[in-house]
């Protein structure tokens, strides 16, 4: 019989990369390596493993979400859209914060105040640094403003965050962690496990901050990035920078130690359509509705500011909402309230909901296991299965699985090759339309 662990999980490309089962083994038989696409993916020591406590899989979200998560999903409407209090769009009234920030600078703004109000002492953040002149991120407590301020901006690539989930346990004040939603859903799963190892979690956690999420890149975007810019240190990284181009289409920042590169947003694009990990395409929490607070882009909002950005904010519960309510009342922000059915149909929900339907087939069919969640989802939401669609995301997870055969010069090559054709195609289709377009006017 096969061992009930993580290798099962990664070995039905399940993994998103939350770090979770780490923090669970009481052994330490679990690290992480990167594959040759990039993903960062949890490896056991069998030598140190050798009794089989299963913890690790009981506690992985890639594979399951616990039992009152899915008792909460059961009962709601709509799993893709979770319940909400208020939907608002906003930004931060520090101009330092609104200046550095990825969107409105919702997150750092709401952290920087509930520490200020010593609410929390701390937060779990994200910080993209140089390692051994290869860039990449690391999951800290920042305890200071300036700490937080460091961690702005969204990091696009796989942060293994709960892997020092025992950190949080053995702290003696309270923190906020900001994740994306395979994150809240490890740390839910972690929470509701109530294991010795990890039994402070919960009293430590004060709130949860979810980001709006539809996928990352492998670490091969930061070679292609390398291989744009012939910078080939890379010192720091905006992936979306609002201060070049615009907040729409903001270009990528590449900042080697003295230089810097920018590069257009299509490639963006581009490394999302070949790089973006097969798991990310059957993850149905786009919109993060564990968390207290969800925070994300306003796209598809009437009003919002496209050059330098807004922040989209959607209270969860209660406690979000109070929160929220609060910051406006002390003047750390400025929002107004917006319709969450806007948000929902900026944010293209329709579309997460068949990618998630067809990519899960296409699992299945491929042999590989799916999440229980999926199961779930599927069956309510009765929707019909295009066979070409079905198709393309077979031809998507068998492309994506072959080129992570390859060693990661290869891999590289072949996504330049691919995204050079991609963007010629592109341009020769943009001026037939536009060509099309004055000859039909003329006319
Ligand atoms: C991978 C990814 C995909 C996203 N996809 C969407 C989307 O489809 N639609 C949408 O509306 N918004 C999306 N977002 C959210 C959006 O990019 C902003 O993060 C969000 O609007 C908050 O902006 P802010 O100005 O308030 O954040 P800032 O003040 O700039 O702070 C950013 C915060 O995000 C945290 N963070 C950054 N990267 C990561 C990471 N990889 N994992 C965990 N925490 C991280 C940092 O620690 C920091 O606390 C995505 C974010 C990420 C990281
Ligand atoms: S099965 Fe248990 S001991 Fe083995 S890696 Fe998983 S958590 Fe650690
Ligand atoms: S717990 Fe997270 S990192 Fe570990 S195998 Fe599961 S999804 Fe991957
Ligand atoms: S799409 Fe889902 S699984 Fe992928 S990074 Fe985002 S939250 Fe995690």
């Amino acid at each position: 019989m096969k061992k009930l662990d993580i290798k099962q999980v990664v070995d039905n490309n399940l993994c998103h990369s939350c770090g979770a089962c780490v923090p669970i083994c009481h052994v330490n038989a679990i690290s992480f390596l990167q594959n040759n696409i990039g993903q960062y993916l949890p490896s056991i020591d069998y030598d140190i493993c050798t009794i089989c406590c299963t913890l690790c899989y009981k506690v992985c979200p890639g594979i399951n979400i616990n039992e009152k998560s899915v008792e909460y999903l059961s009962n709601l409407n709509d799993p893709f859209l979770g319940d909400t209090f208020n939907t608002l769009i906003g930004r931060a009234n520090d101009p330092e914060i609104f200046h550095n920030a990825q969107s409105g600078g919702l997150v750092t703004q709401t952290l920087i105040y509930l520490m200020k109000k010593k609410e929390i002492r701390g937060a779990l953040v994200v910080q993209g640094i140089s390692i051994d002149d290869k860039y990449t991120t690391n999951a800290y407590i920042a305890t200071t403003p300036d700490e937080i301020i460091n961690s702005q901006h969204s990091k696009y690539i796989p942060t293994n965050l709960l892997v020092i989930a025992k950190k949080i346990e053995k702290l003696d004040y309270p923190i906020a962690v900001v994740g994306l939603s395979c994150h809240i859903h490890g740390l839910d799963n972690l929470i509701n496990k109530n294991n010795r190892l990890i039994k402070n979690l919960k009293s430590n956690i004060k709130y949860k901050f979810g980001l709006i999420c539809d996928g990352l890149f492998t670490y091969a975007a930061i070679d292609y990035f390398e291989n744009k810019s012939k910078i080939t240190k890379i010192y720091d990284l905006i992936f979306r920078d609002k201060h070049n181009n615009n907040y729409i289409d903001a270009y990528t920042n590449i900042k080697g130690r003295t230089n810097n590169y920018l590069l257009k947003n299509n490639h963006r694009f581009q490394l999302k359509e070949i790089i973006k990990p097969p798991r990310c395409r059957i993850c149905f929490d786009k919109m993060n509705i564990f968390a207290d607070i969800s925070f994300g882009d306003p796209w598809g909002i009437e009003g919002y500011d496209k050059k330098l950005g807004d922040s989209l904010i959607i209270t969860r519960n209660k406690k979000g909402n109070h929160l929220i309510d609060k910051m406006l009342k002390d003047g750390a922000i400025t929002a107004k309230i917006v319709s969450y059915s806007e948000a929902v149909n900026g944010q293209k929900i329709n579309f997460k909901k068949s990618e998630v339907l067809h990519f899960t087939e296409a699992y299945k069919s491929l042999g590989f296991k799916i999440p229980f969640v999926n199961e779930m989802i599927i069956k309510e939401n009765n929707i019909n299965i295009n066979a070409n669609n079905k198709f393309k995301a077979q031809k998507y997870i068998s492309t994506f699985l072959e080129l992570n055969k390859k060693d990661r010069k290869k891999i590289i090559k072949y996504i330049e090759k691919k995204i050079s054709f991609n963007l010629i195609r592109n341009k020769i289709k943009y001026i037939i339309n536009k060509l099309l377009r004055i000859i039909y006017e003329k006319h």
